[in-house]
C-alpha cells in the first residue's frame, strides 16, 4: 500500500554540509519520513522546481526584548522576522528584565514567550548565580549565557548586575556548566580598560560623535582589545576547569582573538566553538558612515573573518539581532557612548547568506553547515534538528539562488521598523519557510499562527513526563 503522506516537497535540489542531489522530501507527523521519490501519495505538495532545499536554518543570537523590553521587540514581533526571513530555530538571549538568571524568573519568561513564537526556539540561562545554573539546565536551558561585561556607561547589557566581572565567579560559572554538561557562551570584555582608555582619549576630550566612536574602534578601544584580553584569561579558566565554551561576538574583536581560538581548538584541543557575526562582514567605511548610530556591528578585518570560516576557526555564522528603536539609538551622531549598542539580523540574515553563495564566498554546503547543521551539534540537537536525516524534523527553508531582494525599512516585521541593511541588494532569498512539517512562510508572507513554535529544551533538562510530547531524539 502507498503511504499517503502529510506533505511532499518536490523537485528540488536537496542540499546538507556535505551534498546536493535532486530528491522529493515526504513529511509525515512533523518529520521527513523519506527522501528520494517520487511520492505519489499526499495531502500537500510544494513545487520547489529550481530551488534548493535546506535543513532550516538556525540563528542563535537573538535578542527578542522579552520580557521588559518589549517596546524594542517582543517574542512574536521577533520570531515573525524570522520566518519571514527563512530562519526555523532561534536562540534567545538573556538580558531581559527581569534576566532569568534563577529558575523563577526562567519559567517566567518561558511561560511569556510560549504563546507567542512562530518558529522553534531554545532560550539561554542567565548565568549570574553559580548556585542557580542546575536548576536553570534541569528547566531546559539550552547554554548558560554570560556578560563578562559592561559598558562604559552602563548602557549594556542594560542590566548592568547581569556582567560578570569577577573572575572567581565566572570561573564558578564555568564549573556548574561544567557539572550539568551545558556549554558556557560568553561575551567577553575587559571593561575597566576599555572604560578608562575611552574616556581618557574621547569622552574627557568631548569627543563622543559617531565619528569619534568609529575612531575608538578603529584604535581597538571600545569592544576592541579588552574583548580579547578577557578572552585570553576566559579560554584559560574554560581549559583548566572543563568546561565547553562557546566564544560570542568573533569577527567583531581585533583579529588576535582569531589566533587565541585557533591555539585553542588546534594545538591544545580545547572545547571551544567561535560564533562569527557576519555584520562585520558585510559592513564597510560607507555604510557604517551611511547607518551611524543603528548599528555597532561594525567591520574590523573583514577578509581575516573568511578566513577564520575557511580554517575552521569559525563554526557559526549569525547576523546579530539585537534591535532598539530610533528613538534611542539616533542621538548616538552626537554622542555614541551613551546610546544602547546594537542592530537588526534576524530577516535579514538568510538573503545575505545566499548573496555570499552567490558571490562565491561560500558554498550553499558551507551555509548549511555554518547556519544549521553546527549549531545544531553544538547545541546538541543534531541529528533531530539541522539535518535531513528520515526521522529529523522537518525543519526546512526553501530558498531560490536567483531571486533578488532589496532590503526596504518597510518590508521589515521587526518592531524597530528599520532596518540596518536599508538599500542593500542581496541575490538569494528564502522562498518557504516549514517548521515540522508546517508552512510558516510562503513567498514572503507569514502565514503560521503565534504559539506554534515550539521551546526545545537543552540535553541537560529534566525528561518530559509521559503525558507531555517527546522532546528529545
Ligand atoms: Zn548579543
Amino acid at each position: 500500500m502507498t503511504q499517503t503522506y502529510d506533505l511532499v516537497v518536490e523537485s528540488g535540489t536537496v542540499t546538507t554540509a556535505s551534498a546536493s542531489w535532486k530528491a522529493d522530501i515526504a513529511v509525515l507527523d512533523g518529520k521527513i519520513a523519506a527522501i528520494g521519490g517520487p511520492f505519489p501519495a499526499a495531502h500537500r505538495r510544494i513545487d520547489a522546481r529550481g530551488m534548493h532545499v535546506v535543513p532550516g536554518f538556525w540563528h542563535v543570537h537573538c535578542h527578542f526584548r522579552e520580557p521588559g523590553h518589549t517596546y524594542k521587540e517582543d517574542f512574536g514581533t521577533g520570531t515573525r522576522a524570522a520566518a519571514a526571513g527563512g530562519v526555523t530555530f532561534c536562540i534567545d538571549m538573556t538580558n531581559n528584565d527581569p534576566h532569568p538568571t534563577t529558575l523563577e524568573t526562567f519559567e517566567m519568561k518561558k511561560a511569556l514567550v510560549a504563546p507567542k513564537a512562530h518558529v522553534d526556539y531554545a532560550l539561554y540561562g542567565g548565568g549570574l548565580y553559580p548556585r542557580t545554573v542546575e536548576a536553570l539546565a534541569k528547566a531546559g536551558a539550552i547554554g548558560i549565557k554570560v556578560f563578562n561585561t559592561r559598558h562604559i556607561k552602563e548602557v549594556y547589557p542594560y542590566i548592568s548586575e547581569l556582567g560578570v566581572l569577577d573572575h572567581g565567579i565566572l570561573y564558578e560559572l564555568y564549573e556548574a556548566t561544567r557539572d550539568v554538561g551545558l556549554g558556557a557562551a560568553v561575551h567577553h570584555d575587559d571593561p575597566e580598560w576599555v572604560k578608562r582608555l575611552t574616556f581618557r582619549d574621547y569622552i574627557d576630550k568631548g569627543r563622543t560623535d559617531f565619528a569619534a566612536y568609529l575612531d575608538s574602534r578603529r584604535n581597538g578601544y571600545m569592544y576592541g582589545h579588552g574583548m580579547v584580553a578577557g578572552l585570553a584569561a576566559s579560554l584559560y579558566y574554560a581549559r583548566i576547569c572543563g568546561v565547553r565554551l562557546h566564544v560570542l561576538h568573533c569577527g567583531l574583536m581585533p583579529v588576535g582573538a582569531f589566533e587565541m581560538i585557533r591555539h585553542a581548538k588546534f594545538d591544545l584541543g580545547q572545547a571551544v566553538t567561535a560564533e562569527l557575526d557576519f555584520a562585520s562582514m558585510l559592513n564597510t567605511p560607507e555604510q557604517e558612515a551611511k547607518v551611524g548610530p543603528r548599528t555597532c556591528f561594525t567591520h574590523v578585518d573583514p577578509e581575516a573573518s573568511w578566513a577564520a570560516i575557511r580554517d575552521g576557526i569559525a563554526d557559526v555564522l549569525v547576523l546579530e539581532h539585537a534591535p532598539h528603536t530610533a528613538e534611542e539609538v539616533d542621538p548616538g551622531w552626537q554622542d555614541m557612548f551613551s546610546v544602547p549598542l546594537g542592530g537588526t539580523g534576524v530577516q535579514e540574515f538568510v538573503p545575505m547568506l545566499l548573496n555570499a553563495v552567490n558571490q562565491g564566498r561560500l558554498t550553499l554546503n558551507d551555509a548549511v553547515r555554518l547556519c544549521s547543521e553546527t549549531p545544531a551539534k553544538i547545541f546538541g540537537l543534531h541529528p533531530r534538528k539541522g539535518s535531513l536525516e528520515v526521522g529529523a524534523d522537518a525543519d526546512l527553508t526553501i530558498v531560490d539562488l536567483d531571486r533578488e531582494v532589496v532590503f526596504k525599512h518597510s518590508d521589515m516585521l521587526s518592531k524597530t521598523g528599520y532596518t540596518v541593511w536599508e538599500g542593500m541588494k542581496a541575490k538569494g532569498a528564502p522562498v518557504c519557510t516549514i517548521v515540522r512539517g508546517a508552512t510558516v512562510m510562503r513567498e514572503g508572507k507569514v502565514v503560521g499562527e503565534p504559539g506554534y513554535g515550539r521551546f526545545t529544551p537543552g540535553i541537560a533538562a529534566t525528561p518530559p513526563s509521559s503525558t507531555t510530547p517527546a522532546v528529545s531524539a
